[in-house]
């Protein structure tokens, strides 16, 4: 079972699908924790992306696909996938179609998390990220229990460095002129959910798993 997240930075894609992911029994990938990770560790890939995620701008095509379909052929993805964050354009869906095809398998559903600009803005310039589970909390809407540090494993809570105003900004601007099209690409009855992100986590996480069942995954 293959199953993307679509929405924009802020609209809580990479919460429910870790969520979905794991009820789902289904393995998580998020090509920005992939990236997060490799800059932390300063390995090869981490020094190629590391400016771009700086800027807010998409890491080249070539080196997104082949870290993420590398991943994918790993024996552990064998049962299926939830990806966050990937494809984030016209050329990441299609190289990922194909290689599915060569799998025999194929994307069974996409989930569109929609929510309002303003409420991304200001969801993004209040989160804080556990920097060893990578546990979204928000400042206002969810705060851990003890101030900076994660409630789920006690690791240091820190402010993304591409959450700030400018960064921002442009990283909404590069969704909607390069990513956000791609709904129009999974566009098809029974594959396409689009679902309201407004509301707590676990009320949208509960809305997530009731239309995925609906629509008997
Ligand atoms: P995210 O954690 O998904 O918000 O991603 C953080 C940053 O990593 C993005 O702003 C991009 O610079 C880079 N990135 C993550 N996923 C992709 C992708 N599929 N294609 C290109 N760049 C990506």
């Amino acid at each position: 079972m293959y199953i993307i997240f679509l929405g924009a930075p802020g609209s809580g894609k990479g919460t429910q699908a870790a969520y979905v992911a794991q009820e789902l029994n289904l393995v998580h990938i998020a090509s920005g924790d992939l990236f997060r990770q490799a800059v932390e560790q300063g390995t090869e890939l981490g020094m190629q992306v590391k400016s771009y995620m700086e800027k807010g701008v998409l890491v080249p095509d070539q080196v997104t696909i082949q870290v993420v379909l590398e991943r994918i052929s790993a024996p552990d993805c064998e049962p299926g996938v939830v990806f966050d964050g990937f494809p984030r354009n016209l050329k990441q869906a299609e190289a990922l179609d194909k290689a599915l095809v060569q799998k025999a398998k194929a994307i069974d559903k996409v989930v569109y998390i929609r929510v309002p600009e303003e409420e991304l803005i200001k969801r993004l310039s209040g989160r804080w990220v556990c920097r060893n589970c990578q546990t979204p909390y928000h400042a206002i809407d969810s705060p851990p229990k003890v101030w900076g540090r994660c409630d789920k494993c006690g690791g240091e809570l820190y402010q993304r460095p591409d959450d700030t105003v400018e960064v921002v900004k442009k990283r909404l601007e590069v969704y909607f002129a390069q990513t956000a099209p791609l709904i129009g690409y999974y566009n098809r009855p029974g594959k396409l959910l689009e679902m309201d992100g407004k509301g707590s986590v676990a009320e949208v996480g509960e809305r997530i798993i009731a239309a995925l069942q609906q629509a008997s995954v």
